[in-house]
C-alpha cells in the first residue's frame, strides 16, 4: 500500500492466476490450456504478418470478427473482439454495469469477477449455488444491475441447458445478462442461438482453450449492435489496438481451420471421458464435466496434499482454498500420454 495509489489502486484486489512454471518436464494441468498445438494454418497465417508490423493493426479487427461471425452465423455487427476474453469481460463491466446497482453472480465461480466489481466499484451479490453445485435459477431473477455467469461453470464444469438460461433472461429485462462460454466447445448448446430473441443477452468466449491459442490473447463477444456498440466505446476510449497484427491474423486462420478444431476438440472430449473413468476407479468423486477439465475429490486424502504430492512429481493441478471447495481439485484434460502419468503417480500417491 502506498500513499502515492489512487482510490481505484487501493480497493482492487488483482486476479491470482495458475502458476505458469517454465520448467520443461513439468507436466502442467493446472490451466486449462489445450494440450494441442494451434493449427499449423496458424504458424502460416502469424510468419506472413511479421513482415507488416511496421504498420498498425486494424482498430475494428474486421477479418476476424468476419471469420468469427461466418462461424456463429451471426453478421460481424454481432462480434467485438480484445485481448483475451478477460479484456472483453472488463470493457463489459464497465459498458454494462453500474456503481451503485448491485449485480449478481453465483457463490462458486471464476473468480476474476469479484476483481472487477471491486476495480470498477459495483457491489455484487454471490448467489449460492444448490448443493449439488448447479445453479439456483430462482436466485438470478430479478436482479437490480445485471447477472453475469458462466456456462459451463468454472471451476465446477457443470453445464447449465439454455432452458435455465432463457429463465434468467426472461426475468432480467432491461439488465445485461453476461454468459461467459469459455468452455461452451466441450458442452451443450451455445446461447449464442439466444441472442436473436434477446436484446439484453452478451456471450463472451476465448481462444485459449477450445483453440489452443492460450498465448495469443484473443477473446470475443457475441450479442445485438448496440451491445457491440457499448464495447466498442469503451474499448475506442481505452486502446484503439488492443489486438496486435499477430493476433488477428493468427486468430483468424483458427477460425477458418474448422476441420482441426473439431479434431481437436474430439481428442479432448475422448481423453475426458476416458480419465473420468480412470480416476473413478482410483476413488474420486467426479462432477459430471462439460468443460476441458475434471473437478474431483478424494474421500482418502485432503485435496491439499494431493496437490502438494503431485507437484512434488513434476504435475500442477488447481486447487483452490476457498468455503465449499477446498476439497476439490481442478485437473486439467491434458494428452494421453500426460493423463497415464497422471493416474500412475495417483495410484502410487494413494497406494502410500
Ligand atoms: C479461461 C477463462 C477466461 C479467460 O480467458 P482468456 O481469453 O484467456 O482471458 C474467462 N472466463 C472463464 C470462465 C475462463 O475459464
Amino acid at each position: 500500500m502506498s500513499r502515492l495509489w489512487s482510490e481505484m489502486t487501493r480497493r482492487t484486489e488483482p486476479y491470482v492466476p495458475g502458476e505458469q512454471s517454465g520448467h520443461t518436464g513439468i507436466i502442467k494441468l493446472n490451466t486449462n490450456e489445450n494440450p494441442y498445438p494451434p493449427s499449423p494454418k496458424v504458424t502460416e497465417a502469424i510468419q506472413e504478418e511479421v513482415s507488416r508490423l511496421h504498420l498498425y493493426p486494424s482498430p475494428t479487427a474486421d477479418g476476424l470478427r468476419r471469420a468469427i461471425a461466418e462461424t456463429e452465423d451471426l453478421t460481424e455487427d454481432h462480434v467485438f473482439v480484445a485481448n483475451g476474453s478477460d479484456e472483453v469481460l472488463a470493457f463489459s463491466f464497465m459498458a454494462f454495469f453500474d456503481p451503485g446497482r448491485l449485480i449478481r453472480f453465483p457463490d462458486i465461480t471464476y473468480s476474476f469477477y469479484p476483481v472487477y466489481a471491486k476495480l470498477f466499484g459495483i457491489p455484487y451479490k454471490e448467489v449460492p449455488l444448490r448443493d449439488d453445485f448447479t445453479l439456483d435459477i430462482a436466485g438470478f431473477e430479478q436482479s437490480e444491475g445485471g447477472i453475469i455467469l458462466p456456462n459451463p461453470n468454472a471451476p465446477t464444469g457443470i453445464y447449465e441447458p439454455l432452458d435455465g438460461i432463457r429463465k434468467i433472461l426472461e426475468a432480467n429485462p432491461g439488465r445485461v445478462v453476461i454468459i461467459d462460454e469459455a468452455y461452451i466447445d466441450f458442452a451443450g448448446p451455445s446461447a449464442a442461438g439466444l441472442i436473436s430473441e434477446y436484446d439484453h443477452l452478451l456471450v463472451t468466449r476465448t481462444t485459449s482453450k477450445s483453440r489452443s491459442l492460450a498465448g495469443l490473447r484473443v477473446g470475443y463477444a457475441l450479442g445485438r449492435p448496440e451491445l457491440i456498440e457499448g464495447l466498442v466505446r469503451i474499448k475506442d476510449s481505452f486502446n484503439s489496438y488492443t489486438l496486435d497484427r499477430l493476433s488477428q491474423s493468427g486468430a483468424e486462420a483458427a477460425f477458418r481451420d474448422a476441420a482441426y478444431f473439431r479434431e481437436m476438440t474430439d481428442k479432448v472430449l475422448l481423453t475426458r471421458s476416458r480419465s473420468a473413468d480412470r480416476l473413478g476407479k482410483l476413488g474420486f468423486r467426479i462432477l459430471p464435466s462439460s468443460a476441458n477439465f475434471l473437478f474431483c475429490r478424494h474421500p482418502g486424502m485432503a485435496a491439499e496434499q494431493l496437490y502438494s504430492e503431485l507437484k512434488e512429481r513434476g504435475i500442477l493441478v488447481r486447487h483452490f482454498s476457498r468455503p465449499r471447495i477446498s476439497d476439490y481439485l481442478r485437473i486439467t484434460v491434458g494428452t494421453d500420454g500426460q493423463m497415464d502419468q497422471l493416474i500412475g503417480v495417483l495410484h502410487e500417491v494413494l497406494a502410500e
